[in-house]
């Protein structure tokens, strides 16, 4: 069953500086008093909506990087509406030994930590907060005091190509988190990437790139046991406002999981599953409709395995460029079979 997260968004909240990219409301010079009653709001507002809720979440900043009283009075305000289990995203330069273990006392179950990337120059580029080193061991911090560890990469940033992509990927897999998420980094207005952009120093990846380092990834970290729990941006009007430039699709999802099949029946493997599930391996678009023809193998009550899907691909001899070439290859054909409608 689907677990129904209570989103409480603490825009920029603890950030000690400003990522290139990022567009977060300043929240600077707010009092701690204004950040709880805000938070308090959105509960109350969520649990008007709905009482069914299996966790809260505090999203939008740096939650480690709050003060400690603050921190304690968002644990409790969480407490106080009957929530015990907890979960936030934060910058790995806040992350100790300390904090993470009040957050377990404090009922955390899941750390989310806005990893990006893991080369040290992208990095720099970008104005993290930190470099590849501490990034890494903030994640093992979490792994070692909280139950589960979700990572969040961007494809696309500024400065990134591809061996620096592949060289985040790697980095994961040997972290190997619970979950990760995989954003394309589009240029928003109101950022230093804007600029950027403006000036002709950064140039956004084409969507086929996106779609291709997006389903290279998804491939690795299923194969290897990690859940990818989304792909693409949230379609809303509001941050589609903001777009100044990066070209995104709204079903990246969709497109990527139906890149893994494409290249798993390439390979000549036959999928097994229950008929109702059939569009799941007809993908997006009934892209993969004419390779399935005469190969479905039906059998009830069996849900489509797309993690068995990647690993099976990966088990072809020098797997990771061999991905790297499908993948690109399906991408540019997805996208120019829904140019064509
Ligand atoms: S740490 Fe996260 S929320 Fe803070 S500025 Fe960077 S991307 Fe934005």
């Amino acid at each position: 069953m689907k677990n129904r997260i209570l989103p409480v968004f603490i825009p920029f909240a603890g950030c000690r500086q400003r990522c290139v990219y990022c567009s977060q409301n300043s929240i600077t010079g707010h009092t701690s008093t204004e950040i709880v009653s805000s938070a308090e709001r959105q509960i109350k507002d969520y649990l008007g909506i709905s009482s069914n809720w299996d966790e809260l979440a505090y999203y939008g900043g740096s939650f480690t990087c709050l003060p400690g009283a603050l921190r304690l009075k968002l644990y409790s305000l969480a407490h106080r509406y009957g929530f015990r289990k907890l979960r936030f995203s934060t910058s790995p330069d806040c992350v100790t030994h300390e904090n993470m273990a009040e957050a377990a006392e404090n009922g955390v179950d899941t750390v989310e930590i806005g990893v990006q990337s893991l080369d040290g120059e992208v990095l720099r580029l970008n104005k993290r907060p930190c470099g590849a080193e501490e990034t890494i061991e903030a994640m093992k911090t979490v792994k070692k005091h909280v139950g589960k560890l979700s990572a969040q990469i961007m494809t696309g940033m500024y400065g990134e190509n591809f061996h620096s992509f592949d060289a985040t990927v790697n980095a994961l897999l040997d972290v190997k988190p619970d979950y990760v998420r995989i954003y394309p980094c589009v240029v928003l207005k109101d950022t230093e990437l804007y600029s950027l952009w403006l000036s002709g120093d950064h140039i956004p990846l084409p969507l086929t790139e996106t779609l291709a380092r997006c389903a290279y990834a998804f491939i690795l970290f299923e194969a290897a046991g990690i859940e990818v729990i989304r792909i693409g941006l949230q379609d809303a009007e509001s941050m589609k406002e903001q777009i100044a430039a990066g070209e995104y699709h709204p079903a990246t999802g969709d497109i990527v999981k139906t890149i893994a099949v494409a290249i798993y029946l390439g390979l000549g493997h036959n999928p097994v599953l229950d008929k109702k599930y059939i569009n799941t391996a007809y993908g997006y678009n009934g892209y993969n409709r004419s390779a399935c023809e005469g190969r479905l193998e039906m059998k009830d009550g069996v849900k489509p395995d797309l993690r068995t899907v990647c690993k099976r691909i990966t088990e072809v001899e020098s797997y990771k460029r061999y991905i790297q070439r499908q993948a690109a290859f399906h991408a540019q054909r997805l996208v120019g079979a829904s140019d064509n409608g």
